[in-house]
């Protein structure tokens, strides 16, 4: 085997979560390979605006069991609460750690850490620099990345994960989307931390066009436990026309919900699914829906939100100082995932997950605005760590990975028609689960749309790859998206089918 294909920990994915876990493993003193398809400041963490959840006290007095007890009653019962003790007794230390490193969080006048309130916390709890709190951790962590040497491999995707005879994953089959080239990147352990899988909404959806699930289909592919698939949070305010995201921090700064009438129909800082269901039966009863934070006043706006003016201004052409922001509920977190334990070990040997492709079971069925960036923290850490302890011993692993013959899916694609146009199909998809497998959900609906998935997945072989060329092919790429959502989507949809009953984020409706 060529030895540069080899390394001790190989993370899969450049955002927050798999940054914090290369930076971990590293100070554990073994080797670290990072990958991904896009480039690591891009990556959907630096879109993150309202804040990361700790319960420093800064504002006004808060405890750590007031953010256990938040976190573990937006969960609806769905949440571990170990994991959960565990993720927000950290916090604080986390949010040091940050400080440490560098991210410039906003101050108090006194110099303390800035703190605002969000949905569904009993205080002001949610640490921020401006409203690009997200964007500043994720360079930071970037840059103390390549300060440690740590390998980092752009433009190159996943597609596969390389599993032993015995089922254990010893690395990953990659595309290098640069230059066309298949690669086997083999490693002692493996870390998923690919991100969420909301774009499967397509444009009813808030995040990044890289969130399509690729790290939770493969791992399902390979055998991998999943959990809580059905649980997709829906954001309060997306921008009407865009989708593109007004942060919570809009409300929690005291921004009102009106409808067409002028009226505030619901309390602005309940979580997150009842606002988005409040918001979506006024849209029903054919009402407009508006945030309107006009009365904050252009200073403050200016000071404490000015991405969020700068987003109004450029996607809805409104400005919030003086008009108000037309919004509608867009699909913007998935709090399912690949099930892992404390540890972030997978159901398989040899594979660890963190970030949002994992379930830590510290969401449940609906995540606490803040407590994203306050896991992939947590767990990224111990996911880098146990990663790196994995397996150390073990000479085999590195002389010998007589890994099973992969199903190679590229190979299969050269038999692949191009009759039927998946671009087409992914807007279907978006359109599908928006109406069938959104904010409320019928069991005829989803019956339905189990049948729509079925259909395309025949179709596959159908569809295929248009452009033949080697380098940079991002239809090629798209095209792999498109058949990692279809497997992610079928998951989704037979879980809301199994959970009966409604359940935080997912709300069953009467036929
Ligand atoms: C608009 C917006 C605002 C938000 N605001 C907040 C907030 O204020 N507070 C909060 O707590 N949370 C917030 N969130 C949620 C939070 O930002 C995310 O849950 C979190 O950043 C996810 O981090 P991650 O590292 O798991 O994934 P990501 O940051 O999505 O990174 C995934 C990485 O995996 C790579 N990747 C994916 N597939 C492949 C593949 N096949 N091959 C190779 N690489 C791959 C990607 O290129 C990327 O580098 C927000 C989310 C959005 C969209």
């Amino acid at each position: 085997m060529d030895e540069k294909m080899k390394t001790d920990v190989l993370i899969i994915g450049a955002g927050g979560a798999g940054l914090t876990a290369a930076l971990a493993a590293k100070n554990a003193g073994v080797n670290v390979r990072v990958i991904t398809k896009e480039y690591p400041t891009r990556s959907q963490t630096c879109m993150a605006q309202g804040g990361m959840n700790a319960a420093l006290g800064n504002i006004s007095p808060d405890s750590i069991e007031e953010h256990i007890q938040n976190t573990l009653k937006s969960a609806h019962g769905q949440a571990n609460e170990e994991a959960v003790r565990y993720m927000c007794s950290e916090a604080p230390n986390a949010v040091a750690w940050l400080d440490e490193i560098g991210v410039c969080f906003s101050r108090t006048p006194e110099g303390k850490i800035a703190q605002r309130r969000l949905g569904g916390a009993s205080a002001p709890r949610a640490c921020y620099a401006q409203d690009y709190t997200g964007l500043k951790i994720l360079h930071t962590l970037y840059e103390r990345c390549l300060q440690k040497d740590i390998e980092m491999l752009n433009e190159r995707y996943l597609v596969d994960l390389l599993c032993k005879k015995d089922g254990s994953v010893c690395g990953a089959l990659i595309l290098n989307i640069r230059s066309g080239e298949i690669e086997h990147l083999f490693a002692k352990s493996v870390i998923l931390a690919t991100g969420g899988y909301s774009r499967v909404y397509d444009k009813y959806s808030t995040n990044s066009t890289a969130s399509t699930g690729d790290g939770i289909a493969t791992a399902k592919r390979a055998g991998v436990k999943l959990l809580g698939m059905e649980f997709v949070q829906f954001h309060p305010t997306g921008l009407k026309n865009s989708s593109i995201l007004i942060s919570e921090s809009a409300r929690g700064e005291g921004g009102y919900l009106l409808n067409s009438k002028g009226e505030r129909f619901t309390n602005e800082l309940a979580p997150r699914d009842e606002v988005s269901r409040a918001i979506h039966e006024q849209i029903l009863a054919g009402e407009e829906v508006f945030l309107d934070i006009r009365h904050l006043g252009e200073q403050f706006i200016d000071e404490n939100l000015p991405q969020e003016r700068k987003l109004a201004l450029l996607y809805e052409n409104v400005d919030p100082v003086k008009d108000l922001i037309p919004i509608k509920a867009v699909a913007h977190y998935t709090m399912g995932g690949i099930e892992v334990d404390n540890k972030s070990q997978t159901s398989v040997s040899g594979l660890f997950a963190c970030g949002e492709c994992a379930n830590h079971k510290v969401h449940g069925a609906n995540r606490l605005g803040g407590n994203s960036l306050l896991e992939i923290i947590v767990f990224g850490r111990e996911a880098g760590k146990s990663a790196a302890n994995f397996n150390l011993c073990d000479d085999k692993c590195q002389n010998d990975f007589d890994f099973k013959k992969e199903t190679n899916f590229l190979e299969s694609l050269k038999e692949y028609k191009n009759e039927i146009d998946f671009y087409e199909k992914r807007t279907f998809v978006g359109e599908l689960f928006y109406k069938k497998v959104g904010i409320i959900r019928k069991e005829s609906e989803l019956l339905n749309a189990q049948e729509e998935l079925q259909l395309l997945q025949n179709q596959l072989p159908q569809m295929g790859v248009k452009d033949g060329s080697k380098v940079y092919n991002t239809n090629l790429v798209e095209f792999i998206e498109f058949r990692n959502m279809l497997d992610v989507c079928e998951v989704v949809v037979a879980s809301a089918l199994a959970r009966k009953e409604s359940c935080g984020a997912h709300f069953v409706a009467e036929e």
